[in-house]
């Protein structure tokens, strides 16, 4: 039987073997495990690849949202609007700072936050728009804009799974006043453990966010506020900094990948597909459906060797955790919808056009032994 991984880094690995293990033993040899020449170097790359002044690496991209909002002097008694469906480090870091997530719905098509479900959840004591690129898809992020200047609120950009992604030509990560990078190891860009990294064109916000992740410090023991230890590694540097260069051609890929498994699966009426925003440049770091049988297609495609997930089986708004901030009459019924349906197939640069096929095939096939039992 043919097996086809949800993500196979390994793969990658083999793919740059050498550079990698180049830039590793470099590390080790200089000693540059904290700070450094590594992480400075990315820090630049980083940001000379968005046109921005200001990167700070930091530790994973959760602690990244979590410092924007505390630069933003965001806490108790405030409110921050984010995405009904999306990982918890949405929802998680809008506690952590003391304030309370608002869960705007999702776009049937795009599967992205709802622009008009943003503005009618504004409120005196909203204090931040938090949208999230996700899967790769832009978000409305130019309507976005519009709205935050409407209101004079600032807008976090959640860009963890929309590395290089773009809206008409602009780079996503550009347009709000902070913007929010994972490097977790299956991420577009990943490095070999946690990462993440916080672009801003606002020098002061820059200053206050390098300050916080430095336990409140710029200078050695002159710690002016209660801050955390948030740092990007040397060796995770190192290895972005060789990752960095293969980027946009592991971008191609996975959008070439993507009209695969399109063009394949467009006529089956048990799926609903995502569709792309015009003008957006979408570089799926999920492929993700929406599945009749969700369920049992996914236990029949791992029964064929496909291993598939859910990006995200609970809306945040219905999540434990979280359900104490939901207001019942404004539940998001898009989302609330969506979350039995969602299946995310196999995508990553590495896949083979057979295995998509593969998975393809197996979709089909499914959808149509069910009819026939149907009809007996
Ligand atoms: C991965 C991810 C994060 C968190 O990144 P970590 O590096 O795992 O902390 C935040 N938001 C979204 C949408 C993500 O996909």
């Amino acid at each position: 039987m043919k097996v086809v991984k949800f993500v196979d880094l390994y793969k990658q690995y083999l793919s740059i073997k050498e550079e990698i293990d180049d830039a590793i033993s470099a590390v080790i040899a200089d000693s540059a495990y904290i700070k450094g020449k590594y992480v400075d170097e990315f820090e630049s790359a980083f940001a000379a690849s968005y046109g921005v002044d200001n990167c700070i690496g930091v530790g994973n991209g959760t602690d990244a949202l979590y410092l924007a909002l505390r630069a933003l002097d965001i806490g108790p008694g405030d409110e921050v609007i984010t995405v009904a469906n999306s990982w918890v480090s949405s929802a998680e870091v809008i506690c952590q700072v003391g304030a309370t997530p608002i869960f705007a719905d999702i776009e049937p098509d795009f599967m992205n936050i709802d622009v008009t479900d943003i503005e009618a959840r504004i409120t005196d004591v909203t204090r931040a728009i938090m949208p999230v690129h996700l899967y790769g898809q832009p978000a409305d992020i130019e309507r976005i804009m519009e709205l935050a200047r409407k209101y004079s609120l600032p807008v976090i950009e959640d860009c963890a799974q929309a590395h290089y992604a773009r809206l008409n030509d602009k780079l996503v990560g550009t347009f709000g006043d902070i913007s929010t990078f994972s490097f977790y190891p299956s991420k577009n860009l990943g490095a070999y453990g946690d990462g993440g990294a916080v672009l801003t064109r606002d020098e002061s916000l820059a200053r206050k966010i390098r300050i916080l992740a430095n336990h409140g410090a710029e200078k050695k023991h002159d710690h002016r506020v209660p801050g955390m230890n948030s740092r990007l590694d040397g060796l995770q540097a190192a290895v972005l900094l060789v990752k960095l260069k293969y980027i946009d051609q592991w971008t191609e890929m996975r959008i070439k990948h993507a009209g695969i498994y399109t063009e394949a699966l467009k006529d089956l009426h048990a799926i609903k597909l995502q569709k792309v925003r015009p003008g957006g440049k979408h570089v799926f770091h999920v492929y993700s459906i929406l599945a009749d049988d969700r369920d049992l297609l996914k236990a029949f495609l791992e029964n064929e060797g496909i291993e598939t997930a859910i990006h995200y089986p609970i809306s945040l708004p219905r999540m434990e955790a979280f359900r104490m901030y939901v207001q019942t009459d404004m539940t998001p019924l898009v989302a609330t919808d969506y979350q039995n349906r969602y299946l995310s197939l196999p995508m990553y640069p590495e896949l083979t056009d057979g295995e998509i096929k593969y998975i393809a095939n197996s979709i089909k096939e499914f959808y149509q032994g069910s009819k026939t039992r149907e009809n007996n």
